[in-house]
């Protein structure tokens, strides 16, 4: 029997899912990776297990609830326990709101904010029953205080700030905690994308003078997934180099 704890990243193939990925398999949690992207996740999995912990990945999309729950059924059989789940994947369409379609809405609220209420309805009752669990939201420092372009994307995160704190209250008292975490801007596939006017806006506003890296938020679920944070849940926390004070 495998005494190490399951820890479910969602998005966890490239980005800054694969770096929480390898900083939960380096304190000795074994992963299981939620992505589209076949070669990105065999590529994570085979750097991952060099660390010595069991990796496995389904291709499963995060919006499909039929998809999700046989995903579970299958890891969670013979009463296999599900520890950690990190609630990362997200995607942008950025318009002005005067030409963003309502399919360009839909679509981001439906993997930000939806993918992450049926992954977290799907582990649920599982952490219940094992009354431990801890679910990590990573949200957007953009939830907090919006942004131009970003109607879409800046509700879903704002979303999931109103997700994090309503299931912390409701599982609290079984040992579950549930946090979210507010990156600002952090190097990545999906900040390259932006203009340098973009990036260069940005910059100008973040006190830290320098973008974040992936492993920055990776350093911080480390923490929240640890026994050491048991008794904080419900909170928001950003990792911004002060961006958003
Ligand atoms: P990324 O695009 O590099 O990674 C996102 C991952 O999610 C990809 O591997 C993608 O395949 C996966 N994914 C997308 N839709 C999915 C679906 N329906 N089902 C399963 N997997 C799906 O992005 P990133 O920069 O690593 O961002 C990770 C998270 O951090 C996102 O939620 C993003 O909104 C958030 N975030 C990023 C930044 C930043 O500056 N990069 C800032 C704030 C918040």
């Amino acid at each position: 029997m495998n005494e190490l704890k399951q820890a479910i990243i969602t998005g966890g193939a490239r980005g800054i899912g694969k770096q929480i990925a390898l900083a939960l398999a380096s304190r000795k949690n074994n992963i299981i990776l939620w992505d589209l992207l076949e070669e990105e996740c065999q590529q994570t999995a085979r750097e991952i297990e060099q660390q010595g912990v069991k990796c496995s990945y389904y291709l499963v999309d995060i919006t499909d609830q039929k998809a999700v729950q046989e995903v579970i059924n299958e890891i969670t059989k013979d009463d296999r326990k599900i520890d950690i789940l990190i609630n990362n994947a997200g995607i942008t369409k950025d318009n002005l709101i005067m030409k963003m379609t309502d399919q360009e809405f839909r679509k981001v609220i439906e993997v930000n904010l939806t993918g992450s209420f049926i992954c977290t309805k799907a582990v649920i009752r599982n952490m219940i029953k094992n009354r431990w669990g801890r679910i990590v939201n990573i949200s957007s420092v953009v939830g907090l205080f919006g942004n131009p372009g970003q109607a879409n994307y800046s509700s879903s995160k704002a979303g999931l700030i109103g997700l994090t704190k309503s299931t912390a209250k409701e599982v609290a008292s079984r040992g579950i905690t549930v946090n979210a975490i507010c990156p600002g801007f952090i190097q990545s596939e999906m900040t390259d994308k932006l203009s340098d006017k973009v990036k260069q806006a940005y910059m100008d506003n973040i006190p830290a003078r320098k973008f974040g890296e992936a492993k920055d938020v990776a350093n911080l679920v480390s923490f929240l997934v640890s026994d050491e944070a048991s008794y904080i849940t419900g909170e928001v926390i950003r990792v911004d180099g002060g961006l958003a004070m």
